[in-house]
């Protein structure tokens, strides 16, 4: 059965439409991107399907029962920037409260769910990080610490909101390396993602958005130059010969 099934979801902010009708289902235990130019609509598509902004119209469904029933399968991982990254609280407290979704909220974590937790940030490289103020990491770190929060959380379908945003060499291949674990464990992934060069290498699958939904499929047919086109206008740059590379 698919992940993920979307049908027909308009979305408006003071009645102005930034999505129109998109519907498109997932393939399960892929890595697939989310890509158009910005303001193009891509966060409010995920926000959308997550119940976060209001719907003018469409229906969702996980694994085929609608989403308020199946919200434990799924992880999400904001932008960074959509976070009081002041808020008083260490690392760990942050990755353990990827774990309430098991705990309840009122019940304090158990042993396990610490040792867990724990085991989260040590998959990102953070374990040396755990007690550390989140305000006193870097960005790259920052975003390690919302990975290890969203794998705490133990999801069968992560959606991620620019996570390769900011974030230094080092931190986008344990970003990738911690990608191919997930589907390597049969999870889907969907991932807005901002770099055109790296989408044929990091996803199997591609939805092209601008406002409508414009092309869904395996990222080699997708991908292309003329859909590319399609999506971004005149906003796209050709930096090789033949090659649609960046947004303008
Ligand atoms: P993308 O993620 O593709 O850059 P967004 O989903 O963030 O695009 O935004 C789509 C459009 O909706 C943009 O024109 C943006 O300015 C607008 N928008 C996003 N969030 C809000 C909001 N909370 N209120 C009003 N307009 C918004």
């Amino acid at each position: 059965m698919e992940p993920l099934k979307v049908e027909n979801i308009t979305v408006a902010y003071h009645k102005k439409p930034v999505l129109m009708e998109v519907g498109f289902s997932v393939p399960e235990g892929k890595l697939i991107s989310i890509v158009g130019p910005n303001g193009a609509g891509k966060s409010t598509l995920i926000k959308a399907i997550l119940g976060l902004v209001p719907r003018a119209s469409g229906t969702v469904e996980i694994y085929g029962k609608p989403y308020r029933s199946q919200r434990k399968l799924v992880g999400y991982v904001p932008q960074r920037g959509e976070v009081d990254w002041d808020f008083p609280t260490n690392a760990l407290d942050v990755v353990l409260m990827g774990r309430y979704g098991h705990v309840g909220w009122v019940k304090r974590p158990s042993k396990k769910d610490t040792a867990f937790a724990e085991e989260c940030l040590d998959k990102v490289g953070m374990s040396a990080y755990a007690g550390r103020q989140i305000s006193q990491l870097s960005g790259g770190q920052q975003q390690r610490v919302f990975l290890a929060r969203a794998l705490a959380q133990d999801a069968t379908i992560y959606f991620m909101d620019e996570p390769f945003v900011g974030v230094d060499a080092a931190t986008e291949k344990a970003i990738i390396t911690l990608l191919d674990e997930l589907k390597s464990q049969g999870k889907t992934v969907l991932v807005v993602h901002h770099d055109l060069q790296t989408v044929p290498e990091y996803f199997d699958w591609t939805l092209l958005v601008n406002k409508r939904l414009l092309e869904a499929g395996p990222t080699e047919s997708v991908f292309t130059v003329e859909n590319l086109q399609k999506t971004y206008g005149g906003r796209l740059a050709f930096l090789k010969k033949g090659t649609a590379l960046v947004e303008q």
